[in-house]
């Protein structure tokens, strides 16, 4: 390791191993990436299914790179995740989405909520709960209008997970169960956790007409969200045929291409005042 002053050593020494001198790369590139502000926000909006208004959008994010141009989450989360750069990402998220959506608010547009995705050290992080609220004083925007999602695998760990979520739903927020179906899945702690929905992952609306089991899957899902006092969307909804079966089904609200992509901001408040004017 290369001496650089008296107790400074330079990051980039050759003998360092290249996995680690990548990792600090795509850190550092991150970090620079945030404070460029080069990150945006799509929203996708969900329908409710016997309406067909929109009833909430999900806040998607992607990365306005300067070369590579728009950069899906799926090519730098994990590596957000595991640098921690997700924490103060996934801090903006949450400032960005509620800045936008009371923005709407008060420029006269529907009175929704936005959902933002919370990956799993932002959930562990100790200092979640203040960050939302800060944020919600901040922006103005009751709590109510911002929802959370978080995935099964998040809630291995029941009780503490339950004392997290309920100091996110004191706040007034409301918690919804990501790619349902997917993970670790104990009927139990649905129970005992604060969620106000069910989102079905769509990789078991894809083959709903096809395949009898996805299907069932599906119905059951929803009779059982019901049962226990939970809404429940579909997300992936792509055809027509599918919406049928989740209205006959009594599935709450889809998500999905068939009614809209994910949208830049622009694009999704002009959707949401075409909306106000059917
Ligand atoms: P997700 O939360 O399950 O989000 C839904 C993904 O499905 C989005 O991909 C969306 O564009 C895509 N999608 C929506 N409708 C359809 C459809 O009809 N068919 C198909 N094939 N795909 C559809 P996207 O935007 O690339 O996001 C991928 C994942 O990245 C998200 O999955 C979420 O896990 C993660 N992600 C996105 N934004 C954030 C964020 O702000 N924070 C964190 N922690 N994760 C995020
Ligand atoms: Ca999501
Ligand atoms: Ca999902
Ligand atoms: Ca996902």
């Amino acid at each position: 390791v290369k001496e650089n002053g008296k107790n400074h050593y330079a990051l980039f020494a050759p003998e360092m191993d290249p996995i680690a001198m990548q990792k600090l790369t795509i850190q550092h590139e991150l970090r620079r990436a945030l404070h460029n502000e080069e990150f945006r926000l799509h929203y996708q909006p969900q329908y409710d299914l016997a309406s067909g208004q929109i009833v909430g959008l999900e806040a998607l994010i992607r990365w306005q790179h300067p070369e590579r141009g728009l950069v899906s989450p799926g090519e730098f989360i994990p590596a957000a995740e595991e640098s921690g750069m997700i924490v103060p990402l996934g801090d903006w998220v949450i400032e960005e989405a509620c800045r936008q959506n009371k923005q709407w608010q008060l420029a006269g547009l529907p009175r929704i909520p936005v959902s933002v995705n919370l990956s799993f050290r932002q959930f562990s992080h100790k200092n979640l709960k203040g960050k939302v609220a800060e944020v919600l004083a901040q922006t103005e925007l009751e709590a109510r209008f911002l929802e959370l999602e978080i995935t099964e695998s998040m809630t291995m760990d029941v009780d503490r997970a339950s004392l997290s979520l309920k100091e996110l739903t004191d706040l007034g927020v409301n918690i919804s169960i990501d790619d349902f179906g997917t993970g670790y899945s104990s009927f139990h702690y649905l129970k005992k956790l604060p969620i106000a929905r069910l989102k079905i992952d769509r990789s078991f609306v894809r083959d709903i007409q096809q395949d009898p089991n996805d299907a069932a899957i599906v119905a059951a899902i929803i009779a059982m969200a019901h049962n226990l006092q939970l809404q429940v969307i579909a997300e992936g909804v792509e055809t027509e045929d599918q919406v049928h079966f989740l209205r006959l089904h009594r599935c709450d609200e889809m998500q999905g291409y068939f009614g809209s992509p994910p949208l830049d901001s622009e694009r999704a408040g002009r959707l949401l005042e075409q909306h106000l004017n059917r």
